[in-house]
This record gives C-alpha cells, sequence and structure tokens, in this order.
C-alpha cells in the first residue's frame, strides 16, 4: 500500500499479535463468491482510520487479559471495490447500494469475531455478514428469501434462548468494543464503527 496515500487519508494498518486479519473480500469465501479486493489490486490487508486504531490499540491488552483475539473481517473497503460488488450483486437491497452509504468505505468501520488464543471463533448466532456458502448460491440465483430469514439472527436484539452461548458472545464482544468507543448498529452483530460518521470523516477514495 502507498504510504502516501495512508498518510493522507489518516489510514493505519491494523497489526498487532491480537488480531487476526482475515479480509473476507479477498477470498471467494463471501456473498458474492469473488476475491473482489484482489480483483481490484487491493490485496488482503486490513487498513483503518487512525481514530479506529487508537481504539483497538486500548482493546489489545484487554484482549490478552481475557485470553482472546479479533478476527477482523472487513475494515476500510475501497469504493472501487464496494462498486465491483455491487456490481457482481444480483438482487437490490442486500448491499449498500451506493460506497457513500458504507462507512467501510470511509475507513471507520470494521467486521469481526471473536476467537480464542490458538484463533478459533468463539461461537456466534451467524457468521460474519450472515455467509454461508448455500446462502451466497440462492442470492446468485437471485433468491433472497432465507438469507433475509437467516439475517434475524444476525440482530443485536436476537435472544432466543436456544442460542445462548451465541448471544452471549454476541454481548461480550459489544461489550469490549463499545468499552473503547465503537458503536454498534442493530442489524449486524458483527460491524463496529466510529462516532461521528459522515459528518466528521470523509470517503476515501483509493486509485
Ligand atoms: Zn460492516
Amino acid at each position: 500500500m502507498d504510504r502516501l496515500f495512508l498518510l493522507k487519508n489518516n489510514l493505519t494498518e491494523i497489526t498487532g499479535n491480537r488480531f487476526i486479519i482475515d479480509m473476507m473480500y479477498a477470498t471467494p469465501d463471501n456473498i458474492v463468491m469473488h476475491p473482489v479486493y484482489w480483483e481490484v489490486g487491493f490485496g488482503d490487508r486490513a487498513f483503518i482510520h487512525v481514530d479506529a486504531a487508537v481504539r483497538l490499540q486500548e482493546l489489545s491488552g484487554e484482549l490478552a487479559k481475557l485470553n482472546l483475539k479479533l478476527r477482523i473481517r472487513d475494515a476500510y473497503r475501497p469504493p472501487v471495490a464496494h462498486q465491483r460488488i455491487l456490481q457482481l450483486i444480483n438482487v437490490d437491497g442486500l448491499f449498500a447500494s451506493r460506497p457513500e452509504n458504507s462507512l467501510h468505505c470511509y475507513g471507520t468501520a470494521l467486521d469481526c469475531c471473536l476467537t480464542d488464543e490458538k484463533g478459533r471463533n468463539l461461537k456466534f448466532p451467524t457468521e460474519v455478514d450472515g455467509y454461508e456458502k448455500k446462502y451466497a448460491k440462492q442470492i446468485a440465483k437471485g433468491d433472497t428469501e432465507a438469507f433475509y430469514k437467516h439475517l434475524e439472527k444476525a440482530r443485536q436484539d436476537f435472544w432466543d434462548t436456544r442460542y445462548a452461548e451465541e448471544i452471549n458472545n454476541r454481548e461480550l464482544l459489544k461489550k469490549i468494543m463499545t468499552s473503547v468507543g465503537f458503536e454498534t448498529i442493530s442489524s449486524e452483530w458483527w460491524h463496529f464503527q466510529l462516532p461521528g460518521g459522515k459528518e466528521d470523516y470523509p470517503m476515501i477514495e483509493w486509485k
């Protein structure tokens, strides 16, 4: 990544032994089944606004104390990659309809889950992004019904007692992330963002 680009846009790479970088759009294991970040030349590294990086750094010690790690599945997303996802996706409404509507394109959002010391994911109500191969295949055919149903489990207000362990882990993740100042959104347990949003931060074009 071009150092000047990072400096000019207040972006920095997420590094450190408490963070597992595992960008889902750098692999075909995502809702559009394409390694989009490689297709646009971005690669598989995780970058984030320095204001978010400070918060993640604060989190490192706490994660160590709890013998946990944070698996980063998405962070800064170049608008060109967002456009590519929109191009590939077959249905409306599944994804922010413009890069301007996704805080990932501003470098102020990240998608993540918790793992143990060995990098094994804790259980959560869904995978990050609600992704499962069967849903990606259905969506490719224009069939979103089962996926939307599945996404009800992704909500912060999903309290089905049959998923007690998963919900506990969701609540733990929320507690950890909000303790250093990240905000949650109601529809996706894995998504965290800086307060301030589009008023305080510009969208970051790449290339
Ligand atoms: Zn997100």
